[in-house]
This record gives C-alpha cells, sequence and structure tokens, in this order.
C-alpha cells in the first residue's frame, strides 16, 4: 500500500516538476534525452569523480601517486569503502542547498540517478540494505523530509533494495558539523546514532547513504554504532564530496 502510494506521489511529483525538461542548474531547456537532466553548458562545470581514494572515495588528481588520500592515509574510518560522485563545489553547493532548504524535492531523484550510474561502476554485489544517514527527528519534522531518505527511495526501487528508515536512529540534535574542527565533529556526534532494529544489520551488507561527504565523521559516528551488531560489510554512497588534496 505505501510502495503504491510512492508511485503516485512520483507520477503526481513527476507532473508538477516534469523531469527532462529544463536544465536542473541554469533552468534553459533542454533536450528529454540530456543525461540528468543537465544542460551541455552545466554538465561541464560539475565534476564527476573518476579517479578517487580506494578508502573513501574523495577525487585524488591524475598525478597522485598514492591509492588513499591524504586524510585516509592518516585516519582509520569504520566503514568498507566510500564512493561518492560530484566534486563539492559552487554548482553542487547549490543543488544540494535547494533540495535541503528550499523543498525543491524532485533533485533528489536525478541526485539518486547519478549516484546508482557510480555505484555500478564499482564492483559491489549482493547489498542487502540501503540505509539512509538519519536525521534528528525534531530536524526531520521542521524541513519535512530527510534528504537522505529521499535518495535512498530511489536507490532502492531502482536495485530493489530494502530501504531501512527505522534500523538507524538519530537520537540528540546536534551542532551543525559546518563550523566544526575534525575532533569537534566526532566530539558532536558520540552517542547520538543508535540501532533500533538488530536483525536488519547482522550478517548483511549495507548501503549507508548521505547527501555530502565530508571528513567522513558523520558515516563514520553512524558505523560505529551498526558495527555493534555485526554487519557483513558497509559500504558508503553519497552524492558529493570536497577533494582534500
Ligand atoms: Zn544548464
Ligand atoms: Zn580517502
Amino acid at each position: 500500500m505505501y510502495q503504491l502510494l510512492c508511485e503516485y506521489l512520483d507520477i503526481f511529483i513527476n507532473f508538477i516538476y516534469p523531469r527532462n525538461i529544463y536544465c536542473i542548474l541554469c533552468n534553459e531547456p533542454i533536450t528529454k534525452d540530456e543525461k540528468y537532466s543537465l544542460c551541455t553548458h552545466c554538465k561541464e562545470k560539475i565534476y564527476f569523480i573518476d579517479k578517487s581514494c580506494e578508502k573513501c572515495g574523495k577525487p585524488l588528481e591524475k598525478l597522485y601517486i598514492p591509492q588513499k588520500c591524504p586524510d585516509c592515509i592518516e585516519t582509520n574510518h569504520y566503514f568498507t569503502k566510500g564512493i561518492s560522485c560530484v566534486e563539492y563545489n559552487k554548482e553542487i553547493k547549490k543543488i544540494v542547498h535547494r533540495l535541503k532548504y528550499q523543498n525543491q524535492r524532485y533533485l533528489s531523484y536525478h541526485m539518486a540517478q547519478i549516484m546508482k550510474d557510480q555505484l555500478q561502476k564499482q564492483n559491489i554485489k549482493d547489498i542487502d540494505c540501503i540505509i539512509p544517514v538519519p536525521l534528528y527527528k525534531n530536524k526531520e519534522r521542521k524541513r519535512g523530509f530527510n534528504q537522505s531518505y529521499l535518495l535512498s527511495k530511489y536507490l532502492g526501487k531502482w536495485m530493489n533494495t530494502e530501504v531501512e528508515k527505522k534500523t538507524l536512529l538519530k537520537i540528540k540534535d546536534t551542532l551543525s558539523q559546518n563550523q566544526l574542527s575534525k575532533e569537534d565533529r566526532k566530539r558532536n556526534l558520540k552517542n547520538v546514532f543508535v540501532v533500533s532494529s538488530k536483525e536488519s544489520i547482522i550478517n548483511k551488507t549495507i548501503l549507508l547513504v548521505d547527501d555530502v561527504y565530508t571528513t567522513g565523521s558523520t558515516v563514520d559516528a553512524c558505523c560505529k554504532e551498526l558495527l555493534k551488531e555485526n554487519p557483513k560489510e558497509i559500504y558508503i554512497l553519497t552524492f558529493a564530496t570536497g577533494k582534500n588534496i
């Protein structure tokens, strides 16, 4: 029933915001076959990640030799591997902000398409479930949605994989991570995530989904909790990430 409702809602949203008619960045008309609803000009302003850190998925310069980015050489992450799609720049910031703060939910469809394609390029098989990075309930209520869940919902549909919305919960409100140092980010996220249903995790290959990967402290804090329930692997899929070299 819920699934059916989502389908109808999706058709309805597509009716109000028809897909692939206007470029999602500059709003100029495009042809139906333009990938990701981006015009050729805007596509050039977006850097799709190709060579990346084998651990966290941050982009690496072509001539950079190590397989890991400087951050991953220094720090240990709690996940198996991170995958990200586009480099965080002015244009990407606009897309993410319009989704999160201007309620332009239709953008999540195109973002999720980019994510699905990037994931397919990896050699990751048998993902058992998708878990969106949760928001604190008051924050989600205020925003009206969790952007990571919107992305997960499309991915789940296209990959035919279960999306576990209530398995991982955020039980405390936290300061925005933006202004905090790396150490403070970790402290800020201590004991804020909990696992509510252990059965969904034990021995499962999990895909944890978020919109932006910055230092990895958010997904690491989530993984720390998930790992207590012995999953098989945890992969991270994010839409955008910044360079750290
Ligand atoms: Zn454009
Ligand atoms: Zn890295």
